[in-house]
């Protein structure tokens, strides 16, 4: 769909420390109240894992290969989490209960199997895979709403749901695939992650950036030559899209995360990366060991004190300089 300028992010999964930080930062500026609990506009899962909602990645949605649109199910409500209260008023100030309890018994909620990973040790590993509506080229929730109340912005391809149109039919959220529109029932309406607009049009990045303390994140214009996105996604080529093959054509990219040698029963290091490279490719596609071989390559010329333009972005030495929104 094309639109003037398209804003994007970059996310270097080296980098991120898995401290919800983010998360935390989206969540009071815009989910933490009115029906909206149990969203998580932007969350951090471990991976491997089953992620946010339970499961989502096997709930279908986004495009087949010839480009038909496929309706995928809903998540339920466990799929989420259901979000719990504690009783503070009578463990912390009358003192009738000498236990805090969460009002219901928690079963799944965003990252619950944080840090679970896979493999044995020595070799166990896992990764913070942080997420967030992708504001897709080609948006499986647009195509699929009967109101039009999905649209995508011209000036910078911020994909919106449009409240005074939308009806609460849901085919939304059936036919994202990242299952990142929700459903409030409060209000009968489907909500998602706003790339923080209000934030943007005053040439602030959104919240989640801002407050990252990993600086993970960078924020620019795909057509800005100078700026990062353009040096990470088309110069470098080191910064792919989550699940590409689902055909949305998404707008967030990630730089995929490096890993420790594996280790030998006999305890000798191994010229093997611990993650395996098969199931990095399940995520981000066929070019990831290209662009883990281009990191690893640059990370040794910066090592042995040469100089690469690449290394010294993805350092991020000043937070302000990894967003560019003009
Ligand atoms: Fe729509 Fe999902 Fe793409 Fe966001 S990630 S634009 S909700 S299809
Ligand atoms: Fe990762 Fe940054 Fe979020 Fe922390 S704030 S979890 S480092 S993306």
């Amino acid at each position: 769909m094309a639109v003037k300028r398209q804003l994007s992010m970059v996310l270097d999964l080296n980098k991120c420390i898995g401290c919800h930080t983010c998360t935390a930062a989206c969540k009071l500026m815009w989910t933490n109240r009115n029906g909206r609990e149990f969203m998580y506009w932007n969350n951090v899962e471990s991976q491997p894992g089953l992620g946010y909602p339970r499961d989502y990645q096997n709930m279908g949605g986004g495009f087949d290969a010839d480009g038909a649109l496929r309706l995928g199910r809903q998540p339920s409500q466990e799929d989420y989490g259901i979000p719990w209260e504690y009783n503070y008023q009578e463990a912390l100030m009358t003192g009738t209960d000498p236990w805090l309890r969460p009002h219901v018994k928690p079963t799944w909620g965003a990252n619950w199997d944080e840090d679970q990973g896979e493999g044995d040790y020595p070799n166990s590993y896992y990764f913070y895979l942080p997420r967030l509506c992708n504001h897709c080229d080609n948006p499986a929730c647009l195509a699929a709403c009967s109101r039009n109340a999905i649209y995508k912005r011209q000036e910078d391809g911020i994909v919106l749901v449009d409240q005074e149109r939308c009806r609460g039919y849901r085919y939304c959220v059936n036919a994202c695939p990242y299952k990142k529109v929700y459903f409030n029932e409060q209000i009968s309406k489907s909500e998602k992650c706003i790339f923080c607009y209000p934030r943007i049009e005053k040439g602030l990045p959104t919240a989640c950036a801002q407050q990252c303390v990993g600086r993970i994140r960078w924020i620019g214009y795909r057509d800005d030559e100078q700026g990062p996105i353009h040096l990470l996604v088309e110069k470098y080529k080191v910064a792919l899209p989550l699940h590409a093959e689902w055909g949305t054509q998404p707008n967030v990219f990630y730089v995929p995360p490096m890993s420790p040698s594996k280790y030998a029963a006999d305890g000798r290091a191994l010229d093997e990366q611990r993650i395996p490279l098969e199931y990095l490719e399940s995520l981000f596609g066929p070019r990831t060991g290209e662009v883990l071989d281009t990191l690893e390559r640059e990370r040794q010329v910066k090592a042995e004190g040469g100089d690469s333009e690449l290394m010294d972005t993805l350092i991020g030495f000043k937070h302000a300089e990894m967003f560019k929104l003009s």
